[in-house]
């Protein structure tokens, strides 16, 4: 058998790429998660070739000071967490300290920042690599282009779907995040070509609107409800506005949009029989809790979380919802100023 050696760094990170990156949109959801916890409230992102030839994510937050950006792209380094005990009570969208390094390991990355409003920085990184830093003008906050996605992962490439399937899981992922987050203004353009604009004026009907469309918005029902540990609000389709998938039930918790089959399927429980079958209601649906009742701390991708309470929560709901389809025409004004 050949001698046990330690892998070098940059090796090391493009392993660990393959689990948090595996797509452009795992690119785009890493840098917008990093700009919402920058505590930014303007968010801009374009890409050019599905992603592949260039994304460009722009904030407005708290930037990182100079002497911090070699720290910002190594692996395991953040600013988010300090112990276990901040492990289990994770209120930010990151904490992991992966997603710069993993994506400057395979591909080509430019930072720009500021974090001080007076001069600020750009640095390079290729392959995981520094490649120079330098002063730039900028204004405060941060925006990271990263081109050539994959370029020295082939494998990766080849994986990849048709431009078009790239490019609709880029707009998904940016629509969950902007429903998480409506007090946030997101931009996403697609060479050029404005593919979301949301307001950023804390008002979850206009933000559907920018999604969805005015229709829906306009036909969507308020909801509401807590108990001592969740507090559930959002906007929930007539049983009469459906899709054929599930993919427009969007759970959002505590802003972070998680998959879960159970608090999904909580959802049509709430429609009883008022759903056809194969039909599938739009809903937003924020969920409150404390984050001791959260393990984020289960998947690279932290699309999937563990839940302390899951059955109270999915029944709390069911009946929010249930009562929400109950209030008469007349009634529903008065939810609705969610
Ligand atoms: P994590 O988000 O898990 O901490 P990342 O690799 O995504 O790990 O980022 C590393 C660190 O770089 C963050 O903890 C944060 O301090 C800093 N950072 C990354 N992106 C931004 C940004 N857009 N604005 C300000 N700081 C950032
Ligand atoms: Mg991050």
């Amino acid at each position: 058998m050949a001698q046990i050696h330690e892998l070098a760094v940059n090796l090391a990170n493009q392993i660990a790429a393959g689990e948090v990156i595996e797509r452009p949109a795992s690119v785009v959801k890493e840098l917008v998660e990093n700009a919402i916890d920058a505590g930014s409230s303007r968010i801009r992102i374009d890409f050019i070739d599905a992603g592949l030839k260039q994304i460009v994510v722009q904030d407005n937050g708290s930037g990182i000071p100079s002497d911090q950006i070699d720290l910002a792209f190594t692996r395991h380094a953040t600013s988010k967490i300090k112990n276990e005990h901040d492990l289990f009570n994770v209120s930010t969208l990151g904490f992991r300290g992966e997603a710069l390094a993993s994506i400057a390991a395979v591909s080509h990355v430019e930072i720009l920042t500021n974090a001080t409003g007076k001069v600020g920085t750009r640095a390079q990184f290729s392959a995981g690599i520094k490649k120079g830093q330098e002063e730039a003008a900028a204004v405060q906050g941060t925006q990271i282009t990263v081109k050539d996605l994959f370029y020295n992962t082939p494998a990766r490439l080849k994986y990849l779907r048709s431009p078009r399937t790239e490019i609709m899981k880029i707009v998904d992922i940016v629509n969950r995040i902007a429903l998480g987050y409506p007090d946030i203004a997101f931009t996403l353009m697609n060479e050029g070509k404005l593919l979301l604009r949301t307001a950023g004026n804390n008002n979850l009907r206009q933000t559907v609107s920018s999604v969805y469309g005015r229709k829906v918005a306009e036909e969507m029902l308020g909801f509401k409800s807590s108990d001592n540990d969740f507090e559930v609000s959002g906007l929930i389709s007539k049983p009469e506005l459906t899709r054929a998938t599930r993919n427009f039930i969007s759970i959002l918790l505590n802003g972070r949009y998680i998959k879960n089959f159970r608090l999904s399927s909580a959802v049509m429980d709430g429609y009883g029989n008022k759903l056809s079958d194969k039909h599938y209601p739009f809903a937003v649906v924020r969920i409150k809790t404390d984050p001791l009742l959260v393990d984020v701390n289960v998947h690279p991708t932290k699309r999937e979380v563990r839940l302390s309470k899951e059955t109270e929560l999915s029944r709390l709901i069911t009946n929010a919802i249930s009562t929400a389809l109950l209030i008469k025409e007349n009634e529903v004004d008065a939810v609705n100023n969610l």
